[in-house]
Protein backbone atom coordinates (compact mmCIF):
# COMPACT_ATOMS: atom_id res chain seq x y z
CA UNK A 1 0.00 0.00 0.00
CA UNK A 2 1.12 3.15 -1.41
CA UNK A 3 2.50 5.41 2.19
CA UNK A 4 1.09 9.01 2.71
CA UNK A 5 3.81 11.59 1.23
CA UNK A 6 3.98 13.12 5.05
CA UNK A 7 4.71 9.21 5.98
CA UNK A 8 7.04 8.41 3.26
CA UNK A 9 10.62 8.13 4.31
CA UNK A 10 13.38 10.43 3.61
CA UNK A 11 16.14 7.64 3.22
CA UNK A 12 16.47 4.66 1.65
CA UNK A 13 17.96 1.79 3.99
CA UNK A 14 17.82 -2.40 2.75
CA UNK A 15 17.89 -4.88 5.30
CA UNK A 16 21.55 -5.09 5.83
CA UNK A 17 21.51 -1.58 7.33
CA UNK A 18 23.27 -0.03 4.44
CA UNK A 19 21.86 2.96 3.49
CA UNK A 20 21.76 3.82 -0.24
CA UNK A 21 22.55 7.43 -1.77
CA UNK A 22 23.42 6.67 -4.69
CA UNK A 23 22.08 6.14 -7.59
CA UNK A 24 23.65 4.98 -11.54
CA UNK A 25 21.25 6.25 -13.72
CA UNK A 26 21.64 4.52 -17.59
CA UNK A 27 20.52 7.05 -20.24
CA UNK A 28 21.06 5.09 -23.11
CA UNK A 29 22.17 1.75 -24.43
CA UNK A 30 23.17 3.19 -27.72
CA UNK A 31 27.03 4.11 -27.80
CA UNK A 32 29.58 5.37 -30.76
CA UNK A 33 32.21 2.79 -29.74
CA UNK A 34 31.81 -0.98 -29.52
CA UNK A 35 34.17 -1.90 -26.53
CA UNK A 36 35.42 -6.04 -26.71
CA UNK A 37 34.94 -5.97 -23.14
CA UNK A 38 31.19 -4.24 -22.97
CA UNK A 39 29.72 -5.17 -26.44
CA UNK A 40 29.23 -7.35 -29.14
CA UNK A 41 30.69 -6.08 -32.15
CA UNK A 42 27.06 -6.64 -33.81
CA UNK A 43 25.11 -4.66 -30.93
CA UNK A 44 20.95 -4.49 -31.26
CA UNK A 45 19.72 -2.05 -29.36
CA UNK A 46 16.67 -0.99 -27.36
CA UNK A 47 13.10 -0.35 -29.69
CA UNK A 48 12.71 3.71 -29.00
CA UNK A 49 9.63 2.90 -26.73
CA UNK A 50 11.55 0.63 -24.57
CA UNK A 51 13.53 3.25 -22.79
CA UNK A 52 12.74 6.49 -20.24
CA UNK A 53 12.00 9.26 -22.11
CA UNK A 54 14.26 12.54 -20.75
CA UNK A 55 11.02 13.84 -18.46
CA UNK A 56 10.52 9.76 -17.00
CA UNK A 57 14.55 9.82 -16.54
CA UNK A 58 13.86 13.22 -14.36
CA UNK A 59 11.08 11.36 -12.40
CA UNK A 60 12.87 8.75 -11.44
CA UNK A 61 16.20 11.32 -10.45
CA UNK A 62 13.45 13.33 -8.75
CA UNK A 63 12.33 10.51 -6.87
CA UNK A 64 15.67 9.15 -5.62
CA UNK A 65 16.77 12.51 -4.27
CA UNK A 66 13.18 12.95 -2.46
CA UNK A 67 14.10 9.52 -0.76
CA UNK A 68 17.34 11.02 0.68
CA UNK A 69 20.04 9.76 -2.48
CA UNK A 70 22.33 12.54 -2.44
CA UNK A 71 24.47 11.61 -5.54
CA UNK A 72 23.90 10.62 -9.24
CA UNK A 73 25.77 9.38 -11.57
CA UNK A 74 24.79 9.47 -15.49
CA UNK A 75 26.09 6.63 -17.22
CA UNK A 76 24.94 4.27 -20.03
CA UNK A 77 26.23 3.17 -23.03
CA UNK A 78 27.72 6.41 -24.07
CA UNK A 79 25.32 9.06 -22.42
CA UNK A 80 26.96 11.92 -24.97
CA UNK A 81 25.11 9.81 -27.98
CA UNK A 82 21.31 10.29 -26.10
CA UNK A 83 19.80 13.01 -27.92
CA UNK A 84 19.03 16.42 -25.85
CA UNK A 85 20.93 14.84 -23.15
CA UNK A 86 21.97 18.26 -21.94
CA UNK A 87 18.28 19.33 -21.23
CA UNK A 88 18.09 16.22 -19.02
CA UNK A 89 21.52 16.74 -17.17
CA UNK A 90 20.35 20.83 -16.55
CA UNK A 91 17.48 19.35 -15.21
CA UNK A 92 19.02 17.19 -13.15
CA UNK A 93 21.31 19.49 -11.95
CA UNK A 94 19.00 21.74 -10.53
CA UNK A 95 17.21 18.75 -8.60
CA UNK A 96 16.63 19.71 -4.33
CA UNK A 97 18.56 17.95 -2.39
CA UNK A 98 21.62 16.33 -4.66
CA UNK A 99 24.83 17.03 -3.79
CA UNK A 100 26.79 15.14 -6.82
CA UNK A 101 25.79 14.96 -10.43
CA UNK A 102 28.73 12.80 -11.91
CA UNK A 103 29.32 11.38 -15.64
CA UNK A 104 30.65 8.70 -16.73
CA UNK A 105 31.88 8.88 -20.50
CA UNK A 106 33.96 7.50 -23.36
CA UNK A 107 35.11 11.34 -23.69
CA UNK A 108 34.75 11.22 -27.36
CA UNK A 109 32.61 14.24 -27.65
CA UNK A 110 34.15 15.89 -24.72
CA UNK A 111 35.86 18.53 -26.92
CA UNK A 112 31.94 19.84 -27.67
CA UNK A 113 30.11 19.43 -24.66
CA UNK A 114 32.65 19.94 -21.45
CA UNK A 115 31.55 23.31 -20.74
CA UNK A 116 28.27 23.05 -20.91
CA UNK A 117 28.54 19.86 -18.24
CA UNK A 118 30.32 21.85 -15.82
CA UNK A 119 27.60 24.86 -16.53
CA UNK A 120 24.75 22.23 -15.81
CA UNK A 121 26.26 21.11 -12.79
CA UNK A 122 27.99 18.07 -13.63
CA UNK A 123 30.76 18.24 -10.74
CA UNK A 124 33.14 15.12 -11.57
CA UNK A 125 33.67 13.34 -14.76
CA UNK A 126 34.48 10.00 -15.06
CA UNK A 127 37.14 9.42 -18.53
CA UNK A 128 37.75 5.66 -20.15
CA UNK A 129 40.50 4.99 -21.99
CA UNK A 130 42.23 1.91 -22.26
CA UNK A 131 45.23 2.11 -24.31
CA UNK A 132 47.50 5.48 -25.56
CA UNK A 133 48.54 3.50 -28.84
CA UNK A 134 46.31 4.74 -31.32
CA UNK A 135 45.84 0.80 -33.12
CA UNK A 136 45.64 -0.77 -29.79
CA UNK A 137 42.94 2.08 -28.78
CA UNK A 138 40.79 0.95 -31.78
CA UNK A 139 40.95 -2.63 -31.28
CA UNK A 140 39.62 -2.41 -27.91
CA UNK A 141 36.80 -0.12 -29.15
CA UNK A 142 36.67 -1.57 -32.22
CA UNK A 143 35.73 1.47 -33.74
CA UNK A 144 37.12 4.87 -31.48
CA UNK A 145 39.35 6.92 -32.60
CA UNK A 146 42.08 7.55 -29.62
CA UNK A 147 42.62 11.13 -30.70
CA UNK A 148 39.24 12.34 -30.02
CA UNK A 149 39.14 11.27 -26.22
CA UNK A 150 42.43 12.60 -25.70
CA UNK A 151 41.00 16.16 -26.96
CA UNK A 152 37.96 15.41 -24.94
CA UNK A 153 40.42 14.82 -21.65
CA UNK A 154 42.13 17.70 -22.27
CA UNK A 155 38.90 19.79 -22.77
CA UNK A 156 37.62 18.11 -19.08
CA UNK A 157 40.46 19.59 -18.04
CA UNK A 158 40.56 23.11 -19.46
CA UNK A 159 36.45 23.07 -18.11
CA UNK A 160 37.78 22.78 -14.99
CA UNK A 161 35.95 19.81 -12.92
CA UNK A 162 36.09 19.30 -9.34
CA UNK A 163 37.54 16.19 -10.05
CA UNK A 164 38.52 14.09 -13.31
CA UNK A 165 39.24 10.21 -13.03
CA UNK A 166 40.59 7.97 -15.86
CA UNK A 167 38.92 4.83 -16.05
CA UNK A 168 41.02 1.63 -18.02
CA UNK A 169 40.03 -2.15 -17.87
CA UNK A 170 43.36 -3.65 -18.24
CA UNK A 171 43.37 -6.91 -19.69
CA UNK A 172 45.48 -9.82 -20.61
CA UNK A 173 46.58 -10.00 -24.25
CA UNK A 174 45.08 -6.59 -25.23
CA UNK A 175 46.64 -3.84 -22.93
CA UNK A 176 48.65 -4.88 -19.98
CA UNK A 177 51.79 -3.64 -20.55
CA UNK A 178 50.30 -0.41 -20.60
CA UNK A 179 49.59 0.03 -17.05
CA UNK A 180 52.46 2.53 -16.24
CA UNK A 181 51.83 4.58 -19.75
CA UNK A 182 48.44 4.83 -18.70
CA UNK A 183 49.55 5.73 -14.78
CA UNK A 184 52.29 8.24 -16.00
CA UNK A 185 49.99 9.90 -18.25
CA UNK A 186 47.23 10.54 -15.68
CA UNK A 187 49.74 11.60 -13.37
CA UNK A 188 51.38 14.48 -15.74
CA UNK A 189 48.27 16.15 -16.44
CA UNK A 190 47.62 15.85 -12.18
CA UNK A 191 44.25 13.93 -12.75
CA UNK A 192 43.34 10.27 -10.82
CA UNK A 193 42.86 7.07 -12.73
CA UNK A 194 41.05 3.96 -11.58
CA UNK A 195 42.04 0.53 -12.67
CA UNK A 196 38.90 -1.86 -13.36
CA UNK A 197 38.79 -5.42 -13.58
CA UNK A 198 37.04 -7.06 -16.06
CA UNK A 199 33.38 -7.94 -15.59
CA UNK A 200 32.00 -11.35 -16.45
CA UNK A 201 28.79 -9.20 -17.03
CA UNK A 202 27.52 -11.45 -20.44
CA UNK A 203 29.76 -12.85 -22.72
CA UNK A 204 32.53 -11.39 -24.60
CA UNK A 205 32.82 -11.81 -28.08
CA UNK A 206 36.43 -11.60 -28.74
CA UNK A 207 37.68 -13.68 -25.80
CA UNK A 208 36.73 -15.39 -23.38
CA UNK A 209 37.24 -13.31 -19.96
CA UNK A 210 38.85 -15.65 -17.60
CA UNK A 211 41.49 -15.68 -19.89
CA UNK A 212 42.29 -11.68 -19.88
CA UNK A 213 41.32 -10.62 -16.57
CA UNK A 214 43.68 -9.21 -14.76
CA UNK A 215 43.97 -8.71 -10.92
CA UNK A 216 44.48 -5.87 -9.63
CA UNK A 217 46.72 -6.93 -6.97
CA UNK A 218 48.68 -7.42 -9.69
CA UNK A 219 48.23 -4.11 -11.67
CA UNK A 220 48.72 -2.61 -8.05
CA UNK A 221 52.49 -4.46 -8.14
CA UNK A 222 53.38 -3.08 -11.47
CA UNK A 223 52.49 0.08 -9.68
CA UNK A 224 54.81 -0.44 -6.65
CA UNK A 225 57.75 -1.61 -8.71
CA UNK A 226 58.46 2.31 -9.55
CA UNK A 227 56.28 4.24 -7.45
CA UNK A 228 55.19 4.38 -3.75
CA UNK A 229 52.11 4.10 -2.92
CA UNK A 230 50.08 4.83 0.23
CA UNK A 231 46.70 3.60 1.17
CA UNK A 232 44.48 6.70 0.81
CA UNK A 233 41.70 7.08 4.43
CA UNK A 234 38.71 7.29 1.49
CA UNK A 235 36.39 5.20 1.67
CA UNK A 236 33.99 4.94 -1.53
CA UNK A 237 31.52 2.75 -0.30
CA UNK A 238 32.10 0.56 -3.41
CA UNK A 239 34.56 -1.81 -4.59
CA UNK A 240 37.20 1.04 -5.79
CA UNK A 241 40.46 1.31 -2.69
CA UNK A 242 42.49 4.11 -3.49
CA UNK A 243 45.87 5.41 -2.98
CA UNK A 244 48.08 8.46 -3.14
CA UNK A 245 51.40 8.08 -5.35
CA UNK A 246 53.71 9.92 -3.02
CA UNK A 247 55.48 12.72 -4.54
CA UNK A 248 52.35 13.19 -7.10
CA UNK A 249 48.80 14.98 -7.38
CA UNK A 250 47.00 12.07 -8.31
CA UNK A 251 45.26 9.20 -6.44
CA UNK A 252 45.17 5.37 -8.06
CA UNK A 253 41.85 3.75 -7.90
CA UNK A 254 41.29 0.21 -7.73
CA UNK A 255 38.12 -1.01 -8.74
CA UNK A 256 38.23 -4.54 -8.05
CA UNK A 257 34.60 -6.50 -7.91
CA UNK A 258 36.34 -9.67 -9.24
CA UNK A 259 39.35 -10.23 -6.63
CA UNK A 260 37.79 -8.70 -3.71
CA UNK A 261 33.75 -7.77 -2.06
CA UNK A 262 33.26 -5.13 -0.29
CA UNK A 263 29.77 -5.58 -1.02
CA UNK A 264 29.08 -4.95 2.61
CA UNK A 265 29.84 -1.26 2.51
CA UNK A 266 27.46 -1.12 -0.55
CA UNK A 267 25.51 2.17 -0.97
CA UNK A 268 24.27 1.99 -4.64
CA UNK A 269 21.74 0.83 -6.99
CA UNK A 270 21.34 1.33 -10.92
CA UNK A 271 18.47 2.20 -12.64
CA UNK A 272 18.46 0.98 -16.46
CA UNK A 273 17.21 2.75 -19.49
CA UNK A 274 14.08 0.96 -19.30
CA UNK A 275 13.55 1.90 -15.77
CA UNK A 276 14.81 -1.24 -14.27
CA UNK A 277 15.63 -0.96 -10.84
CA UNK A 278 18.95 -2.98 -10.41
CA UNK A 279 19.85 -3.60 -6.73
CA UNK A 280 23.02 -5.03 -7.12
CA UNK A 281 25.69 -5.02 -10.11
CA UNK A 282 26.00 -8.81 -9.95
CA UNK A 283 23.13 -10.09 -9.77
CA UNK A 284 19.12 -10.05 -11.19
CA UNK A 285 16.95 -8.96 -8.73
CA UNK A 286 15.01 -5.53 -9.57
CA UNK A 287 12.03 -3.90 -10.03
CA UNK A 288 10.25 -2.23 -12.78
CA UNK A 289 9.70 1.17 -12.53
CA UNK A 290 8.81 1.86 -16.38
CA UNK A 291 5.39 -0.02 -15.62
CA UNK A 292 4.62 2.06 -12.92
CA UNK A 293 5.74 5.30 -14.84
CA UNK A 294 3.45 4.58 -17.56
CA UNK A 295 0.56 3.37 -15.76
CA UNK A 296 -2.34 6.07 -15.66
CA UNK A 297 -3.60 4.78 -12.30
CA UNK A 298 -0.57 5.15 -10.42
CA UNK A 299 0.94 8.45 -9.67
CA UNK A 300 4.44 9.94 -8.13
CA UNK A 301 4.01 8.66 -4.75
CA UNK A 302 4.11 5.06 -6.12
CA UNK A 303 7.12 5.24 -7.46
CA UNK A 304 8.50 6.25 -4.76
CA UNK A 305 6.71 3.65 -2.70
CA UNK A 306 8.36 0.48 -5.07
CA UNK A 307 11.83 2.28 -4.53
CA UNK A 308 11.46 1.97 -1.00
CA UNK A 309 9.79 -1.32 -1.34
CA UNK A 310 12.82 -2.14 -3.33
CA UNK A 311 15.34 -2.25 -0.35
CA UNK A 312 13.62 -5.27 0.85
CA UNK A 313 15.08 -7.06 -2.25
CA UNK A 314 18.87 -5.76 -2.42
CA UNK A 315 20.96 -8.69 -2.57
CA UNK A 316 23.61 -8.91 0.23
CA UNK A 317 26.53 -9.91 -2.22
CA UNK A 318 27.58 -10.79 -5.81
CA UNK A 319 28.95 -14.20 -6.39
CA UNK A 320 31.45 -13.61 -9.42
CA UNK A 321 32.50 -16.70 -11.16
CA UNK A 322 30.97 -18.95 -8.48
CA UNK A 323 29.65 -21.97 -10.18
CA UNK A 324 26.96 -22.32 -7.51
CA UNK A 325 25.27 -18.90 -8.10
CA UNK A 326 23.64 -17.76 -11.27
CA UNK A 327 25.87 -15.02 -13.21
CA UNK A 328 24.49 -12.13 -14.96
CA UNK A 329 23.69 -12.03 -18.81
CA UNK A 330 23.40 -8.47 -18.97
CA UNK A 331 26.21 -6.64 -20.97
CA UNK A 332 27.78 -3.45 -19.32
CA UNK A 333 25.60 -1.06 -21.74
CA UNK A 334 22.80 -2.72 -20.70
CA UNK A 335 23.27 -2.14 -16.98
CA UNK A 336 24.77 0.86 -16.60
CA UNK A 337 28.83 0.95 -15.60
N1 LIG B 1 30.36 4.80 -22.25
C1 LIG B 1 30.82 5.29 -21.00
C2 LIG B 1 32.25 4.87 -20.73
O1 LIG B 1 32.76 4.02 -21.46
O2 LIG B 1 32.85 5.40 -19.82
C3 LIG B 1 29.95 4.93 -19.84
C4 LIG B 1 29.39 3.52 -19.79
S1 LIG B 1 30.61 2.25 -19.60
C5 LIG B 1 29.59 0.82 -19.56
C6 LIG B 1 31.11 2.53 -17.92
C7 LIG B 1 32.38 1.86 -17.51
O3 LIG B 1 32.19 0.47 -17.49
C8 LIG B 1 33.57 2.13 -18.41
O4 LIG B 1 34.64 2.65 -17.63
C9 LIG B 1 33.92 0.78 -18.94
O5 LIG B 1 35.31 0.64 -19.11
C10 LIG B 1 33.39 -0.14 -17.89
N2 LIG B 1 33.04 -1.48 -18.34
C11 LIG B 1 32.25 -1.87 -19.34
N3 LIG B 1 32.15 -3.22 -19.41
C12 LIG B 1 32.91 -3.70 -18.42
C13 LIG B 1 33.22 -5.01 -17.94
N4 LIG B 1 32.72 -6.10 -18.49
N5 LIG B 1 34.03 -5.10 -16.87
C14 LIG B 1 34.54 -4.00 -16.27
N6 LIG B 1 34.28 -2.75 -16.66
C15 LIG B 1 33.48 -2.60 -17.72
FE1 LIG C 1 30.53 2.26 -25.12
FE2 LIG C 1 31.41 2.72 -22.68
FE3 LIG C 1 30.64 0.26 -23.41
FE4 LIG C 1 32.84 1.27 -24.44
S1 LIG C 1 32.49 0.83 -22.28
S2 LIG C 1 31.21 0.23 -25.58
S3 LIG C 1 32.39 3.39 -24.60
S4 LIG C 1 29.35 2.02 -23.24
Amino acid sequence: MTQKPDKMPTELIDRFGRRVDYVRLSVTDRCDFRCVYCMTEDMTFLPRKQILSLEELHEVGRAFTELGVRKIRLTGGEPMVRKDVMSLIENLGALDGLEELLLTTNGAQLDKYAPALKAAGVNRINISIDSLDEERFTRISRVGQLQKVLEGIDAARAAGFERIRLNSVIMRGYNEDEVLKLADYAMDREIDIAFIEEMPLGEASDHDRQDTTCSNDWVRQVITDKYELVDSAERTAGPSRYVQVVGKNSRIGFISPVSHNFCEDCNRVRVTVEGRLLLCLGNEHSVDLRAILRDPGKDFNDLKQAIVDSMAIKPERHYFYDKDHVQPVRLMNMTGG
